[in-house]
């Protein structure tokens, strides 16, 4: 809980138009913490799969996640259904771009503390990250899939594409119970693919699955993954 701000506050169109500065300042402090961490050995086991079984299988990863943190370990097919919190979107001109700058601007240096009582920012929408195209300049977002937002449709047809092609579903540390994602196994076993889902607890639809594994998936998936 940052702020104990409710998600639907935080992860919403409307906070960011209200207070730019202050969703800002939330996702400068996730940013900051995610850049000091590392892939766990569940998104490297899940990379080094893709690479050893390159010229037989195909793999393509679907996540929640917006951490990056599959590419970092070196997956390369991959779907990030939510965006990534190192890209930016021009609210403007739409233009989507990487940027893992540390801090994304000055203005947010040393800000974002999650302890803080502020609700509202101090900070002025001008020294927010801008577009850097002479001819728009438009405020910058994070390239993230809030609350009340529609995923875009390329990704969606991407993913319907894989889903129809998909012979082996493993289902790894989701709750089961944000969509579209939560249907995509259960769309995926009515055509005869086999899911397996990795968990440290059982969600709502485990028992709808072939396997299930219990554990952190930085231990269950290199057990799984390994020859
Ligand atoms: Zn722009």
């Amino acid at each position: 809980m940052w702020r104990k701000l409710d998600a639907s506050i935080l992860y919403n169109p409307v906070t960011f138009r209200e207070d730019p500065g202050l969703v800002w300042e939330y996702y400068h402090y996730i940013r900051e913490l995610v850049l000091k961490t590392k892939p766990n050995a569940g998104h490297i086991a899940v990379a080094q799969y893709e690479q050893k079984h390159a010229s037989k299988k195909k793999v393509t990863v679907v996540t929640q996640n917006v951490d990056g943190l599959h590419s970092r370990a070196g997956t390369r097919n991959i779907i990030e259904l939510h965006g990534n919190m190192f890209k930016t979107r021009c609210t403007k001109c739409n233009e989507v771009l990487v940027n893992t700058d540390s801090p994304i601007c000055p203005a947010l240096a040393g800000t974002g503390s999650p302890t803080s009582d502020k609700l509202v920012s101090d900070i002025k929408e001008k020294d927010l990250p801008h577009c850097k195209k002479p001819d728009c300049g438009g405020l910058l977002r994070p390239h993230i899939v809030w609350f009340g937002e529609v995923l875009e449709t390329s990704i969606l047809e991407k993913t319907d594409i894989v889903i129809s092609k998909c012979n082996v579903c493993l289902v790894v540390g989701t709750s089961s119970i944000v969509y579209p994602a939560a249907a995509f196994p259960t769309i995926m076993a009515a055509s005869g693919s086999i899911i397996a889902e990795f968990n440290i607890q059982p969600s709502p639809a485990s028992s709808k699955f072939d396997f299930y594994f219990q554990g952190p998936s930085a231990t269950t998936l290199p057990q799984a993954l390994s020859d």
